[in-house]
């Protein structure tokens, strides 16, 4: 998978061809969409008229909250690969682990078996806590390879990281920027940027992929679509990382999936 991809949530299906079309032109080969984004149709219209190999794309996309269950998933996941156009998806996740539906365990069977016909090479999750992986890795034959959540300077999630880590489970960071609000204003980052001659956006997300994170960063503009994914080229020292470290301020600003039960 590759580290850096792009993301495309709040992406209206007729812009999402375009934006993802600018996304693999700039470069990016891995794409994070979801059924409830509405736009896996416009997704695999960009993929589809690329004309780069299918083997050489990594594509993402999430169950919904609503269709949590086994035969529900088995019938939501052939919906996402219709729409997608695709046979297979490199990476299908549970999007909430909706803990107060308790139907998570049932979900993981059926994507135990939609990943043993091949129709997803890989399975994980989004949201989950360490509580919730425990209970899935207490249950489940194929163990998540991903766990897709918020995660930004603000907000760096130690505890769910060092639980990752302890289990081969990579972290996704979602919201990478902060979704630009706020974060990107930060005078730490600022003056990381100055110091580099890159802008903020483009700090922060060199912090995520050296500090191990996948990261999904969107854009619909041209021009921070490509800035986004020009971050191979510079490298953050100790003072950087430890300054930027000393930003968490603990705040989601996306809802607990403790309680996050919106189907
Ligand atoms: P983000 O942190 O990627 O921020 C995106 C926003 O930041 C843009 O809308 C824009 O306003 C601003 N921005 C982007 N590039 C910039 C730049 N170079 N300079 C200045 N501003 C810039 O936020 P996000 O979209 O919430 O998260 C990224 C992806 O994560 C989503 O598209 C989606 O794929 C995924 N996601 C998943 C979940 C989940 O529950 N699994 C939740 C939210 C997002």
């Amino acid at each position: 998978m590759p580290q850096l991809g792009f993301g495309v949530w709040q992406v209206p299906d007729d812009e999402a061809a375009k934006a993802v079309g600018t996304a693999l032109e700039a470069g990016y080969r891995s794409i994070d969409t979801a059924a409830i984004y509405g736009n896996e149709e416009g997704t695999g219209k960009a993929i589809a008229s690329s004309g780069i190999a299918r083997e050489d794309l990594f594509v993402t996309t999430k169950l919904w909250n609503s269709d949590q269950g086994y035969d529900s998933t088995l019938r939501a996941f052939d919906t996402s690969l219709a729409k997608l156009g695709l046979d297979y998806v490199d990476l299908y996740l549970i999007h909430w682990p909706l803990p107060s539906r308790d139907a998570y365990i049932d979900t993981w069977k059926a994507f135990e078996k939609i990943a043993g016909e091949g129709r997803a090479k890989a399975i994980g999750v989004s949201n989950f806590k360490p509580e919730h992986l425990q209970r899935l890795l207490a249950g489940s034959e194929i163990p998540p390879v991903i766990n897709q959540i918020e995660l930004h300077p603000q907000f760096q999630q130690a505890e769910s990281r060092a639980f990752h880590a302890e289990h081969t489970i990579a972290t996704e960071a979602w919201s990478p920027l902060g979704q630009g609000k706020g974060l990107l204003d930060d005078p730490t980052l600022a003056a990381v940027a100055r110091k580099h001659d890159r802008t903020t956006a483009q700090v922060v997300l060199r912090w995520h992929l050296q500090v191990g994170n996948v990261v999904i960063p969107k854009s619909v503009t041209p021009s921070r679509i490509r800035e986004n994914i020009d971050v191979f080229g510079f490298e953050l020292d100790a003072d950087d990382l430890s300054a930027i470290s000393g930003l968490d301020s603990g705040n989601r600003i996306g809802p607990d999936p403790s309680t996050f039960d919106i189907v």
